[in-house]
């Protein structure tokens, strides 16, 4: 069996590596408080004017906690109206930490649910902003490896996680779990691997204290995080107020962004076999394959190999 644990993993200065006991205790604290986590990469270059992809997503974002506000996505409910301004200010605050650190141009993939959640009123003109989907297309669109760094933004834990408020991995209705060789993964670590396809680290992830814990577990402990709420259940969270959360993001960012030869991108070597489980039959049926090499194993599960993970967002 492949042994894909430590591929991701950023590699830790030596200067963090021998205080890593008292960096390991901060964590712990800061897990605790579920204050914006303010783990810093220890060097401290940055290309000239680096390009940033910010993919977003809308469960982790501060102030978010109940499925009402994410997935009833229509313009008569206020409780999506609302948490589409509460994404809009996250992005804000980030773009103005990347600006703050020097970043050149800046792409902002709306991602949550078809990519109609961006309020074009308050777009940061320093960015470019790509809204919508189409089945068939990449859903990292205009991502190339002419970029510097990749940023996750607002997302949630994988399909599972007992603590993380709005889990899921890519449909929170089915209950899918996904796994990559002998690695359970969701959406951070898909996406971190579409970006190591490039060759583009990912430098920060934000979300509740579950990803920040599968972010660390994932790509390592010097990846930037910014918590914003502890869960107890799918829809019970402890919330930090969204404009602690914010000023949090634009440090965040900027620490990241001036960080940013200090990360490696996220590579796993192929192929890899990639497992896609429903929780029973009838969503397994009702699973439309996307791809020939989809094959179905089970009443349960699918099967795909990936010769290249630019395609695992397919499965
Ligand atoms: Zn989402």
């Amino acid at each position: 069996m492949l042994n894909i644990d430590s591929l991701c993993r950023t590699r830790m200065p030596a200067a963090r590596r021998s205080r890593g006991h008292v960096v390991a205790f901060a964590l712990l604290i800061a897990a605790l408080l579920c204050t914006p986590d303010t783990q810093t990469p220890a060097q401290d270059q940055k290309p000239v004017r680096p390009r940033i992809y910010i993919a977003t997503d809308l469960e982790g974002v501060a102030g978010i906690y109940r499925w009402q506000q994410t997935r009833e996505t229509q313009a008569t409910n206020p409780e999506y109206q609302e948490a589409r301004k509460l994404l809009m200010a996250e992005i804000d605050a980030v773009i103005e930490g990347c600006l703050a650190a020097g970043a050149g141009e800046i792409f902002v993939r709306d991602g949550h649910h078809g990519g109609h959640n961006a309020v074009p009123e308050l777009m940061n003109p320093a960015a470019q902003y790509i809204c919508g989907f189409q089945q068939g297309m990449h859903p990292l669109i205009g991502l190339d490896n002419g970029f510097d760094a990749v940023i996750l933004l607002g997302y949630h834990a994988m399909a599972g996680t007992a603590d993380g408020v709005l889990s899921h991995t890519k449909s929170s209705a089915s209950g899918r779990r996904y796994f990559l060789g002998d690695r359970e993964v969701g959406e951070i670590a898909i996406d971190a691997l579409t970006a190591g396809h490039y060759g583009i680290p990912v430098i920060m992830v934000t979300g509740d204290e579950a990803v920040c814990r599968e972010t660390r577990n994932f790509l390592g402990d010097d990846i930037v995080t910014v918590c914003t709420k502890t869960g107890y259940a799918t829809e019970y969270a402890r919330l930090v107020p969204p404009v602690l959360v914010r000023s949090a993001l634009r440090a965040a960012a900027e620490r990241a962004v001036r960080s940013i030869r200090s990360y490696k991108p996220c590579r796993w070597p192929t192929p890899v076999r990639g497992r896609l489980a429903f929780p029973n039959k009838k969503f397994a049926d009702d699973y439309s394959v996307k791809s020939p090499e989809t094959r179905r194993i089970d009443d349960l599960t699918f099967e795909r190999v990936f010769a290249d993970l630019i395609n695992v967002t397919e499965f």
